[in-house]
Parts: structure tokens; C-alpha cells; sequence
């Protein structure tokens, strides 16, 4: 099989390697998102260098065909969910495997899916809807982080909220909040990507970069990059009372006005990844994504993606590789 291995941060090397032995379930991977945290680690930004360490092969947004494994599930497409938890902790126990202390990560523990073929814990496999195209068996990652964090948030009906970010997670968290009836305004710096998402009916409005603070207070911020500038204009924007949920994480630290915070009564949330049940739920959504939210890329030339994105050459906010 071909893979994908980060040798060292900066470095994609494709390597003929055995196919993988041992227990589980062994998948043919037919597509495989590139996510913010692959493109982290790929940097080799300070907290990525703290938790991972290369060799690595990378790759948790994963959709493919079982070829061996349970007869229930033989010639299945599925998707992965990305983490396996202990199952036994308190956190497993009172329903948040996702936050599970011992989880152990695909693509970062395990081997991901960088790679043509990928072996994985049996219970990670989820079958994707007859006839889905693989590349949106890629998104079910994704697509299920934003749903977790939209769950989190709680939006009513005719609710207008800020989105922070329209990357990937942005534009995923925008498209769930629209189909809940919120009214979605949108501050995305690169002009270009906010016009795609507005021409995609994902927002009403584009706000320009730094004036989402004067001019009128939202019920609900969405921040989908969580740096401390976001965090900031976000808290900022979020009308008295309201509730802000940070789903991004391109920053470690930061500082709070807590006067803001505090006389406001601000509700201020984390979300990260999602339950095995919240996977599921969104399973059904994957075809009606906007086809226009994609770029696929040849999975031969990975290397060539990564360098793509980080110059900021792909207008998509998602680029899915398909072998
Ligand atoms: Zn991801
Ligand atoms: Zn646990």
C-alpha cells in the first residue's frame, strides 16, 4: 500500500509499506480530508510539537470500502469515527467518550488515513447512506464536529448569528445553523471565500473584519478559528446574555475581559470533537452538503495539497484527497 508519512514537520514522504496486520477491521480508503489540525502539525506550530511527534501518517477524515472485518460490514462504505475511547472512565460512563482522558486518536495514535489502505478498531467503522459519493463520506467528520458545536450553542428559530471563520468549520457550522432557521451573518477576512459562502446561501451577510463589534449585539457567536483576536471580537459582539461556543483552536492562550464577561452574564462554551451518537445523526445530512464546499485533489499528490493550502491557493474551505 501507498502512504503518506510525515518524516519530520514540512516533510510528506509516499512510501510503499506492508499492509497493515493485526485485529479490526481493514479499509481501502477511498477519501480522506486534509483538517486544520493535519495542516498544524504539519507546521509543527508549538502546541502540536508538544502532543505529536513525526514519524506520523496523518488523516482522520476518513471514508472507504471494509474488505475485511465482520460479515455485516464486508464491501460496506463507510466513515470513521476519529477517536476510540477507554469506555470505562467516569467521562466515558456519564456519556462523553469524545473527552475520554485515555482516548486514543486516528491518525495520531493510529496510523490515518493518508494512506490507501488503513486498519482500525472494529468499532470505529460507521456505513455511510447507499450511493453516497465517498468524497461526502470524507465530510462526516466534520460535518459532525460543527453539529456537536451547533448543538452546544442551542440556536431558536430566527435567531441572527455571528460566525467567526469560513473555513471549513465555518462554512459547516454556518450551512447546520441555516437549516435550524438561525440568520447567519459571516466575518471571513479572505473577500473571496466570504463571497463563496454568501453565493452558496450559507450567510446573509458578510461582515467586514473589525466591524462586527459596533454594529449591533448577537444572540449567538459561533468561533471557528479560536485565536485570542477572535475570542476577543467575538465576546464583543455577543449581545447580554448570550452564549458564545469556540470550536476552533488556532491559539492556546489568551486573556478575558471579564468585566465584559461577568457584568454581561455571557455564556462562554468549548466544543470539541462529538458523541459516537451525534456521528450517527448526521450521517443522513452528508448528501445534501453543497457540493461547491469541496475541492477534491489526487491522493498521489498529497504533498502538493498540503503546500496548496498553506499558501492559501484553494478558495474551497474543504480540500478532500481521493485515491
Ligand atoms: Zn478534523
Ligand atoms: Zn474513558
Amino acid at each position: 500500500m501507498r502512504a503518506w508519512v510525515l518524516q519530520d514537520y514540512g516533510s510528506l514522504s509516499l512510501e510503499e509499506r506492508p499492509l497493515p496486520e493485526g485485529p479490526g477491521l481493514l479499509l481501502r480508503v477511498v477519501a480522506t480530508g486534509i483538517c486544520g489540525s493535519d495542516l498544524s502539525v504539519y507546521k509543527g506550530t508549538p502546541a502540536m510539537r508538544a502532543r505529536w511527534r513525526p514519524p506520523l501518517i496523518l488523516g482522520h477524515e476518513v471514508a472507504g470500502i471494509v474488505e475485511e472485518g465482520p460479515e455485516a460490514l464486508l464491501g460496506r462504505a463507510v466513515a470513521l469515527y476519529p477517536a476510540l475511547p477507554c469506555g470505562v472512565c467516569e467521562t466515558c460512563q456519564a456519556g462523553r467518550p469524545h473527552l475520554c482522558p485515555s482516548r486514543r486518536h486516528l491518525g495520531f495514535h493510529y496510523p490515518g488515513g493518508l494512506a490507501s489502505w488503513i486498519r482500525v478498531p472494529e468499532g470505529l467503522a460507521y456505513p455511510l447512506p447507499e450511493g453516497l459519493p465517498f468524497w461526502k463520506g470524507a465530510l462526516a467528520e466534520p460535518l459532525a464536529v460543527a453539529w456537536h458545536a451547533v448543538r452546544r450553542a442551542g440556536p431558536e428559530p430566527g435567531e441572527k448569528a455571528l460566525v467567526l471563520g469560513g473555513g471549513a468549520m465555518g462554512a459547516l457550522v454556518a450551512w447546520l445553523l441555516q437549516r435550524e432557521g438561525t440568520v447567519v451573518h459571516l466575518v471571513e477576512p479572505n473577500p473571496y471565500r466570504a463571497q463563496k459562502l454568501l453565493r452558496l446561501g450559507l450567510a446573509q451577510e458578510a461582515v467586514p473584519k473589525g466591524e462586527e463589534a459596533g454594529r449591533e449585539a448577537y444572540p449567538l457567536v459561533m468561533d471557528t478559528v479560536g485565536l485570542q483576536a477572535t475570542l476577543t471580537q467575538g465576546l464583543r459582539a455577543l449581545a447580554p446574555g448570550g452564549k458564545a461556543v469556540v470550536v476552533g483552536l488556532a491559539g492556546t492562550e489568551g486573556a478575558l475581559d471579564l468585566q465584559d464577561l461577568v457584568l454581561k452574564e455571557k455564556h462562554l462554551f468549548g466544543s470539541y470533537l462529538f458523541t459516537p451518537e451525534e456521528f450517527q445523526e448526521i450521517l443522513p445530512l452528508l448528501d445534501e452538503v453543497p457540493e461547491g464546499l469541496v475541492y477534491l485533489w489526487p491522493a498521489e499528490n498529497a504533498d502538493q495539497a498540503f503546500l496548496a493550502l498553506l499558501e492559501g491557493r484553494i478558495a474551497e474551505p474543504k480540500l478532500v484527497l481521493v485515491w
